[in-house]
């Protein structure tokens, strides 16, 4: 999930199963790879309700997307990951999803098929964040707020609180708080205060907009 492993892990997609199934989604726009057509079509019914909800956060997508399901574990073990250079995002199945997350992991607390249609949202927010003049480099905070907020705003309500009640959240933090480190420290902590913050009255969509036009800042490393 974390942009910092990115380029070796787009150099590793290269070297991942050869998928079964490949289709391009009715958008014309996405292209899938998975090793079955149920999970081809599990893909594109995510991608084409998520579009909406992206375009209204003005976050779209005009470039040809590659995603690339695969049922075996990368080395890094991630779930997911969106590779810039050849804008492709990799995905673990839904059945080789528990064998990467930690036993204490709050992402057990929901079922895998919902977890896996809600990491679809998340690197589709940061493919469609990267056509914005906001780099991955200089907005690493920003890019895995703005996917974790959509991940999470993707999830059913029980699933969504399951999750944070799984973890160490207490109130709504100020946007200080996403820094880098503690992106590192705990995605899972970063991803539900990322939720929270997002989900305030006159945050939301709004707050992203600010985000994309480089209005609101998320504190750098030496801060
Ligand atoms: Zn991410």
């Amino acid at each position: 999930m974390l942009l910092r492993t990115l380029s070796i892990a787009s150099i590793l997609t290269l070297a991942w199963s050869m998928p079964g199934v490949a289709a391009q989604c009715d958008n014309e726009i996405v292209r899938v790879f998975a090793p079955t057509s149920e999970l081809v079509s599990r893909v594109c019914t995510v991608v084409e309700r998520a579009e909406t909800r992206l375009e209204s956060c003005a976050l779209r997508q005009s470039r040809a997307l590659v995603i690339r399901v695969s049922d075996s574990p990368n080395q890094f073990e991630l779930m997911g990951h969106f590779g810039t250079k050849n804008n492709e995002i990799g995905l673990l199945s839904p059945n080789d999803l528990a064998a990467v997350l930690s036993s204490n992991s709050a992402y057990r607390e929901i079922d895998m098929e919902q977890l896996f249609d809600s990491i679809v949202v998340h690197e589709l927010a940061h493919a469609f964040f990267a056509n914005t003049p906001c780099g991955i480099e200089t907005c690493l905070a920003g890019h895995e707020y703005i996917s974790f907020a959509l991940q999470f705003w993707s999830l059913e309500e029980q699933s969504r609180e399951a999750i944070i009640s799984a973890l160490p959240t207490s109130s709504v933090v100020g946007i200080e708080w996403f820094t880098d480190e503690r992106l590192t420290e705990s995605p899972e902590v970063f991803a539900a205060n990322a939720w929270l913050h997002f989900s305030q009255p006159g945050f939301g969509c709004g707050f992203i907009k600010a985000i994309v036009a480089g209005d609101a800042v998320f504190p750098s490393e030496d801060e």
